[in-house]
């Protein structure tokens, strides 16, 4: 492809986002294809020879759309949003033309220090401790999704608890991890990865709020070191997956301190809150965690793939993850007066993502941001008080975020039909979690395109599906 052939489908390609973007309200919003469909609309070998943009744009047309799930549409209301904005796309469009691999400081140095910077505009934005900072012994780092920032986590973890001995010599078993019934998979998941073993994690208690008890949590540790293991990694959640209930992470925090325990949070949702003063208390406690992390690709704007990762000892992190071949050394690293990303994460490459936060942040702007989360969480309020109106459904938790958390009164099977119902409608998607053992509808509002006539037209499609 030329650079003028670039230009021509390239304009004729950003065309083509503007009107999906404009029209994404036209589209069934859950994808109604058939497993295999889209599949078996595709040539079964790869074309001989280039073919023309034209045809390939068609194919998106014929093809990839319907086998798409409009996550960008106003009455997408599942799982969590993950938002794609205008900024967001340009600033990943020029990270692609770049081309950019960042994974050391000297392989394009604004690559690294324009993520430092943005991060640390983030600590300013979150109202989050001072010491996550890059300019402290802490930092952050750009991490593609919370998994991968838990995971880092937990092995930053497992090297404290063992002298930074377990990455040479294995961890020799015996360590164990703790998070609330309620964290999310991906913390098993990390904790299965680094070693500790599925069985070493120790699922903690709720309350009622469904928040993780601190004193279960002590209890849980003090069994463990009786029984002569090690302590080493705790998961604290600022929202939950499932009903964004908030740990009380000062008093988890506390605990962790008197047994030296790493505290990672998982505010992979809720976290953008607070973005507003009025949603600080979120943060209580965040200053005696060991790391922290929060998803601007869910609430934040910017689009997939985008996790704030930030540590409180960068020592920590590097001790656990560096690795020095001859071919990475250079003048620069050896300099000790640059951050190396690389050994902030698990893969030695990495995309230039600061690029796409720092667009959104500055056309946004401070203000831009709050005013979307708060729309959301006024959304969400108003959506609640029109289940809460009527006699045949209950809102079944808190709701201080985006998420409401609902369900018929007529039990899991009315449930699950309305359900069904309305997603194959395509008018609306929502998803479900359990609550009380109770299947229980969650409505998630994330959309920049959400309105109140959405959340309106949400709820009378929902009322509809009772067939009452
Ligand atoms: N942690 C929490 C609390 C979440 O809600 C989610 C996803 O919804 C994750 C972690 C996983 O996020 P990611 O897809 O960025 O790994």
């Amino acid at each position: 492809m030329t650079p003028d052939e670039f230009r021509k489908t390239g304009h004729e390609l950003i065309e083509w986002v503007a009107a999906y973007m404009e029209g994404v309200d036209r589209f069934p919003v859950l994808s109604q294809v058939a497993p295999g469909e889209t599949r078996a609309k595709l040539p079964a070998s790869p074309p001989q020879h280039g073919e023309q943009f034209e045809e390939i744009i068609g194919d998106l047309d014929r093809i990839i759309l319907p086998g798409i799930t409009h996550w960008q549409s106003p009455r997408f209301f599942g799982f969590f949003p993950a938002n794609a904005s205008g900024p967001a796309i340009l600033g990943d469009l020029i990270s692609s033309g770049l081309g950019v691999q960042g994974m050391l400081w000297a392989t394009s140095p604004a690559c690294t220090e324009l993520e430092a910077h943005v991060l640390d505009w983030m600590v300013e934005m979150l109202g989050l401790p001072a010491g996550f900072r890059s300019d402290t012994t802490g930092g952050g780092v750009i991490q593609d999704s919370a998994s991968s920032a838990s995971l880092v986590a937990a092995l930053a973890a497992r090297e404290r608890a063992t002298g930074f001995e377990s990455n040479r010599i294995g961890t020799g078993g015996g360590l164990t991890a703790y998070a609330s019934t309620q964290a999310h998979s991906s913390i098993e998941k990390a904790v299965r990865m680094a070693g500790y073993g599925a069985e070493r994690l120790r699922t903690i208690e709720v309350d009622d709020s469904l928040a993780m008890r601190p004193d279960r949590l002590e209890e849980a540790i003090e069994e463990d070191r009786a029984a002569g293991l090690k302590p080493a990694f705790v998961t604290a959640t600022v929202g939950t997956t499932s009903t964004t209930a908030v740990d009380p992470v000062s008093a988890i925090a506390e605990v962790c301190r008197r047994y030296g325990i790493w505290l990672h949070v998982d505010a992979a949702y809720a976290g953008i809150a607070a973005l507003l003063r009025e949603m600080r208390w979120i943060n209580a406690g965040l200053d005696l965690a060991d790391s922290y992390c929060t998803n601007p690709h869910k609430w934040m704007l910017t689009n997939f793939d985008c996790t704030a990762f930030y540590v409180a000892d960068r020592a920590h992190l590097i001790e656990t993850l560096t690795v020095m071949p001859e071919y990475l050394r250079n003048t620069a690293s050896e300099s000790g007066a640059v951050i190396d990303y690389r050994d902030w994460q698990i893969p030695l490459g990495r995309r230039f993502r600061a690029l796409k936060l720092w667009f959104v942040i500055r056309s946004y702007g401070l203000a831009g941001l709050r005013a979307h989360v708060r729309n959301h969480i006024a959304l969400a309020d108003h959506f609640a008080s029109l289940v809460e109106a009527s006699s045949d459904f209950e809102v079944v938790t808190d709701h201080p975020f985006g998420l409401v958390c609902f369900r018929h009164r007529g039990g899991d099977e009315v449930n699950q039909r309305i359900m069904d119902t309305v997603n194959r409608s395509g008018e609306i998607y929502v998803t479900h979690t359990r609550v009380d053992d109770r299947l229980t509808l969650r409505l998630a509002i994330g959309s920049p395109r959400t309105e109140s006539d959405d959340i309106e037209e949400a709820w009378r499609v929902i009322k509809a599906a009772t067939g009452g």
